[in-house]
Parts: C-alpha cells; structure tokens; sequence
C-alpha cells in the first residue's frame, strides 16, 4: 500500500520534468534554407566578401560539413528538396525527377503537379500545385505530428515545388507567380488568401524590384575569381547584344518573362526574404510557446547560374547580394525570435556543371548529349531488331522506358530488349555507362555511379534503361549549364547547422543531403520522416 504514492509520486515527478524538458529543450523555430543550385566552394571562392551577419554565421559559429553530397541520380530540384526534407532518396519518396514519364498515363507528370486543386491567389495556370506525388512523411510533417499539429510549418519559395515539398504534406506552402506577381497558393491548403498574404500582394514589391538595375556591387574589374564578364558561354536576355553587367531590369523584364524575370536576377532572393519576413509576423512563428519550421528555398541562384555558369561575374555577384539578403534575415530573426533560440540549416538540391562550351573551349573533356538524336537512335535500333513498332515510349532524364506491352505481345523477352537497348547506348557518344532496370532490381550496388542510380531508382516509377554520361557532359545548349549528374560538382553542397543548439566546428567526414532531416530528428526529439534512410550526423550531434 505505501508503494503506491511513491508510484505515483514518481510517475508525477517524470511527467513534470518530461514537461519541463520539453519547455527547455527545444527551438522557438527551426529554419531551413535550400539554395537552389549551390555548390559547396562558393563558401571559399566568395567567402573574402561576405559580410559577417550572412553565410559566415554558419562557418564562424555554426557546423559545416564539408564533404556533404547528393546519393542519387539524378540531382535536380524536385528531388532535391524532397530528399532534404524526406531524409530520404528519390528510390523511396518517389519524386524522381522535375518532370518523368508515367507509363499508365502515357505522358510527362510534373513533381509537384495535382489537377484536383486550383489556384488560390496567383493565375489557375500556376496553381495545380501540391505535394500529393511525394510518397513518405517529411520532417515538417514529424514536428506537427509530434504535438497534436501545435508547430506551423510554412514553405516558400518562387518555385512551386522548392516550397510544397518541403512543407510536407501537413503544412503551408507559397509560390510566386511569374505572371501576376503575387504569392500564391492552392486549395490543397488553403480556400482563400490569409490576410497577411493578400496585404503583402497589395504593396507591389515585385514592381519597386523590377524597376531597378542590376548592377554588380563591387567595382566589376574587383570579380578576378570569375571569367571575363563579357564571353560565349553565357546566355544574354532577350533584347541585349552581350551577357553582361548593367541589366536595366525595366527595359529588359517585357521580353524576359515580365514578373518572373526577377527570378533571374537577386531580386528574387531579396523579394523571398521580404516574404519570409512577413510569413514570420503573420503567423507568429516561433511566438507561441511552441517550435514552429520555417522552410525558404532560394529559387534565384538556380536561374542565374543556368543562365551564366558557375564561373561568371553574375553568380558571384549574386551570392554576395545574397549574403546581404541572409544577413537581413538573420538580423531580423535575432531580434524577433532571440539570438540562439532558432537552429538554421543551410543547403542546397543540387549543384552544377561547367558550362561544356568553356570547359571545351579550355580544352577540357565535355559536350552536349542531343536527346532527340539518342531517341531517334534507340527508335531505329529497336525498329530493326525486333521489327516496326512503337519500343521507345519515352526517353527523358536520361531513362528509357520501352514498351512492355508490344513485347509481350511479339512474344519477345523484355528483359533482353532491356539488355540490348543497354549496350546500343554505349556506342553514343557521351553515353558512359547504362544499366538496366532488371540489373538495379536485382543487384545491390554499394558505391559508385551505379549506386548513385539505385539510390534513385523507384521500382515502380523509373525507365528500363538508364544512362550515365560522361564527366562534363550534360543535355544543354551551346550558351548555359545544368545539372542533374551523380559527379561531384553537381553533388557537392554545402550542409551547416547554426544557432540552437549547435556547437562551433567543421567536420570533412562523408555526408549526404539525406541526413539532415534525420539530424533535426535527433536534435528535437521527434520521429523519423517515414521513409528515412539517411543517418544523423554525428560530428554536429555529440
Ligand atoms: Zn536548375
């Protein structure tokens, strides 16, 4: 009998302290930024000019993995921000590509496409947008399952998918759209505008932004860590002889896309910023006594940097305004918020490639793989094999899918077309490895390119033949690079940690984009994204 209240007693006493640990011990917000297209050595290249309240907050008194990369092919932006925020890779939360074949559907699928919904705010054309295609939880989605949907989670970012994926499928997501230049949402979220919403629309920022010129912040001759400014690998706007340096945004924005010719140019990042900012007033996040995830992708970067290259004077100059923009940011959070009682992460989905015509011009190994003359290859191969008919159904995102269904009927065994049309690539030119489907389903690939092609292959979802292109070559034109491949420079990101809860320090051992969901798990004492196969990372955590 005289157990019981001393039962009792302590069960009270661990609730309490289990409640009061809970009050300690976790952030008023969680920020998570992507840069969109952000390889790790601009912390190094551009580094001398950063301010002190932006990037270097992460390396002076935040955590950076220096050797942090993508695990998947192919390293594109849907899958990108899928796997920062699934702590998984494109073979589990299915997104695997920005756009992909559906073999039932018999077309392309978008990422983050949903035509039960519509627009709210915005155009219609913009607004069939949700994160339904995503198959696991995200962390976004952990924190609000982890307290009775207490914490808000809001995503945002001019790009459509760099907000909806990354606020899961329980949170808020913004876009900007390129042709009103509103945020926007869908009825997946919302059926109306919240207020803070349509009053941030009716102040017209996009237009104060638009009417200004970009111009480089340092005296230009001062870019010596970038090409010339003035060259033939970089893409000009419509309506201006040469790539270079002032843009006078008004004359320019009528034939570059109107409101979404601020994509291009770090007026996106600054416009993203003021949103954030507001999305923080608006909903009060980290102001209401529990830990609430703000998600910003940085859409801008990627634009310049397809545009120009990661050599050029105008990606340098947009990581230093971006600098600044995150400063602002910082400053403000410091303030709202209280230094130290937020943790940011800062990374990106994807790196990139050289431009190929200068790394050619420089006598290095690169070129352009032509899509349409390899499909037109693989048409005529299967055509003279195995007699007229429709084999290839599609050929994207260096995947074939070809065409079950006449194989069966032909009475011809699919995986020895799958096997043919395999080692026909190789004689492409650019073309250095493929697997097929059956290969992946059947090996297990522990290191390497095909490894990197498992981890994003989706036994459902993916093509039957699989390509890997040479180092330097990607699917692009003369002016302008990509990415997308599983080679260093485009898996090669930064990941670091700063604020709540995080030690000063630096770490060059292996990690991958997929362990930072599970790293903010163990950091807030919440579940696992459903699908998790990335680790938390140990040096930032011990
Ligand atoms: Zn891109």
């Amino acid at each position: 009998m005289r157990k019981i209240p001393v039962l009792i007693l302590l069960i009270l006493l661990s609730v309490q302290m289990v409640v009061a640990q809970e009050a300690i011990k976790k952030p008023k917000l969680v920020v998570g930024i992507v840069v969109d297209q952000m390889r790790q050595e601009y912390f190094y290249r551009f580094g001398e000019r950063f301010g002190e309240g932006g990037f270097k907050r992460f390396t002076e008194q935040g955590f950076m993995m220096t050797n942090a990369h993508y695990n998947y092919i192919p390293t594109y932006t849907g899958p990108g921000h899928a796997s920062v925020y699934t702590g998984t890779t494109p073979a589990t939360h299915g997104i695997i590509a920005n756009n992909w074949y559906v073999r039932s559907l018999n077309r392309s699928i978008y990422c983050a496409e949903d035509s039960t919904v519509t627009n709210v705010g915005g155009t219609p054309e913009n607004g069939t947008i949700s994160p339904r295609n995503m198959l696991t939880t995200t962390i976004t989605d952990e924190l609000r399952l982890s307290n009775g949907k207490r914490s808000k989670t809001v995503g945002i970012a001019i790009k459509d998918r760099g907000a909806s994926l990354p606020a899961g499928h329980l949170g808020d997501a913004y876009w900007y759209d390129s042709e009103n230049g509103e945020w926007m949402t869908s009825t997946y979220y919302y059926d109306s505008l919240p207020s803070w919403v349509s009053g941030f629309n009716t102040k017209k920022v996009p237009d104060s932004y638009l009417s200004q010129t970009w111009n480089t912040l340092f005296p230009i001759e001062s870019y010596v860590n970038s090409f010339p400014d003035n060259n033939d690998f970089e893409g000009p706007f419509i309506g201006k002889d040469s790539p270079t340096f002032p843009y006078d945004l008004a004359a320019l924005k009528e034939n570059n896309g109107g409101y979404g010719m601020i994509a291009s140019t770090p007026y996106g990042n600054s416009l993203t910023v003021d949103f954030a900012l507001a999305a923080l007033e608006g909903e009060k996040l980290g102001q209401r006594g529990v830990t609430d995830f703000l998600a910003v992708s940085f859409s801008s970067p990627d634009y310049i940097g397809h545009r120009f290259g990661p050599s050029s004077v105008e990606v340098e100059d947009n990581y230093l305004r971006l600098d600044r923009d995150l400063a602002r940011f910082f400053d403000h959070l410091d303030k709202t918020i209280g230094a130290g009682e937020y943790v940011v992460f800062i990374t990106a989905d994807h790196a990139v490639a050289e431009v190929p015509s200068l790394m050619v011009s420089e006598k290095m190994p690169a070129g352009n793989f032509n899509s349409g003359t390899a499909l037109g290859q693989f048409r005529g191969f299967t055509n003279a094999m195995y007699g007229e008919g429709n084999w290839v159904l599609n050929f994207s995102n260096e995947q074939i899918f070809l065409n079950r269904e006449l194989a069966k009927d032909k009475g011809i065994d699919f995986e020895k077309i799958q096997r043919e049309v395999a080692e026909h690539a190789l004689r492409l030119k650019g073309v250095k490895e493929s697997y097929t489907a059956t290969d992946l389903r059947r090996a297990e690939f522990g290191l390497h390119r095909p490894h990197l092609l498992q981890m994003g292959y989706n036994h459902k979802a993916s093509g039957d033949v699989l390509l890997v292109l040479e180092p330097g070559w990607l699917v692009g034109g003369q002016r302008g690079t990509t990415h997308g491949s599983g080679y260093s420079y485009d898996t090669h990101v930064p990941i670091a940690f700063y604020g709540w809860g995080i030690k000063s320090g630096k770490s060059a051992t292996y990690a991958t984009v997929t362990d930072i969901a599970p790293t903010l798990s163990v950091l807030l004492g919440i579940r696992m994204p459903n699908g998790t196969t990335g680790q938390p990372i140990t040096a930032i955590l011990d």
